[in-house]
């Protein structure tokens, strides 16, 4: 196993460098612990990038980035970029990253943490135990599907097209990656998709179907999109793995994570090509940006993922949802995920108590 790694950091915008240092916090403690040499590359990306080069995805950020073993993101975009051409604006960052790193699985976990029972919204015997994971195709589908835009007509009214695409290669990937890692969860695929009206979801279907083939020991159903978040209020215990589509990924995996009370607690990795991306799944909430308000703890499991999805190595993830579990069983929370009777702290004091509780788990 590889004793050294180079990781590209890529802070952003908003929160973004603020959850981002805090990783950084948890990254020098495992490199201390374990022995490891880990190179940060940071280089900017989104509304930064615009700021330091007129394009949101500066070249020497991809190249840092393609070069990279891992790369770690904060959060892109905010409203002063707002007005900028759809091209240059933040958020363009993250479809050129995710299709020049040929990151076509996108993997979201929603497990709730049994001290945050109680923040969400829906009732605690309907999410306690919760534990889905949303395996969203990411370099396809209507997100990129040509042809695309807003065309005037000769009568002078508007037109706007977005095209849904998969061919049957980029199907059969995806359905591989969402077998494979339901074998090492509970084994069972619900695959999404809207084949009643999109014919190309019904090809998706028909190919995910074909795949299963190769997983007999995985248990595969197939759900609409309608009725799939329906079900993920109604009763998300009968989800292990979602596999679907970009867009319906998009909006269900952001449905499963309220499921378990806020978006700050949510890590993502997005897998396929050479280098694996890992940001958390919440943007760069310039509401509370510079405030020493935003929950780190999203981006600090999204370490933790690095870790065992990119390095293979499985026991620092382990080591970091368990300082997390502490952490949050103390009593410490960040606004977000406040309730009566805790201890309210902020962005840098949790990571800073996260450090705390690694320091006293690793040896
Ligand atoms: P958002 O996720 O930034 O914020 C939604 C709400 O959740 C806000 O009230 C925010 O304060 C809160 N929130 C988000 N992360 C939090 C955290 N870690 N701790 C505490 N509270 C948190 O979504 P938005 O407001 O729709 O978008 C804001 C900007 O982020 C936009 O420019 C959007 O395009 C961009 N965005 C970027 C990404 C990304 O970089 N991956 C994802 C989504 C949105």
């Amino acid at each position: 196993m590889k004793n050294e790694y180079n990781i590209a950091l890529l802070p952003g915008d908003g929160i973004g460098p603020e959850v981002s240092g805090e990783a950084v916090k948890v990254l020098k403690v495992l490199e201390s612990k374990l022995g490891l040499t880990l190179k940060l590359n940071e280089v900017p990306v989104g509304g930064a990038g615009d700021e330091a080069t007129g394009h949101p995805l500066p070249d020497d950020s991809l190249e840092t980035a393609r070069k990279a073993d891992a790369v770690l993101l904060g959060a892109v975009g905010g409203p002063q970029w707002e007005n900028l051409d759809f091209s240059l604006r933040p958020e363009r960052a993250l479809l050129g990253l995710r299709s020049s790193l040929k990151l076509y699985a996108n993997l979201r976990p929603a497990k709730i943490f049994p001290a945050l029972v109680e923040a969400s919204t829906l009732k605690q015997e309907v999410v306690e135990g919760l534990d889905i994971l949303v395996v969203r195709e990411l370099t396809g589908g209507i997100y990129f599907g040509e042809p695309r835009g807003v065309e005037t007509l000769a009568d002078g009214s508007r037109k706007g097209v977005n095209t849904l695409v998969y061919s049957e290669e980029e199907i059969d990937r995806i359905a591989r990656v969402g077998f494979d890692v339901a074998r090492k969860r509970k084994k069972n695929v619900v695959s999404v998709d809207k084949a009643n009206v999109l014919e190309c979801t019904g090809l998706w279907r028909e190919v995910v179907g074909k795949v299963h083939q190769d997983f007999q020991d995985v248990v595969l159903s197939n759900m609409y999109v309608d009725n799939c978040a329906m079900q993920l209020v109604r009763n998300p215990k009968q989800f292990d793995v979602i596999l679907t589509t970009n867009m319906f990924g998009d909006i269900l995996s952001d449905e499963a994570s309220m499921l378990t009370g806020s978006i700050g607690m949510l890590p993502s990795a997005s897998v396929g090509g050479e280098t694996g991306m890992y940001e958390p799944i919440h943007g760069s909430a310039p509401d509370i940006a510079g405030k020493n308000m935003a929950n780190p703890l999203a981006m600090i499991l999204s370490v933790g993922m690095m870790f065992k999805y990119s390095f293979d190595r499985e026991e620092p993830n382990e080591w970091i949802e368990s300082a997390v579990e502490a952490v949050l069983d103390r009593g410490c929370r960040t606004l977000d995920i406040m309730s009566k009777g805790m201890k309210e702290v902020g962005t840098r004091a949790m990571g800073d108590f996260i450090v705390q509780e690694l320091e006293a788990r690793v040896k």
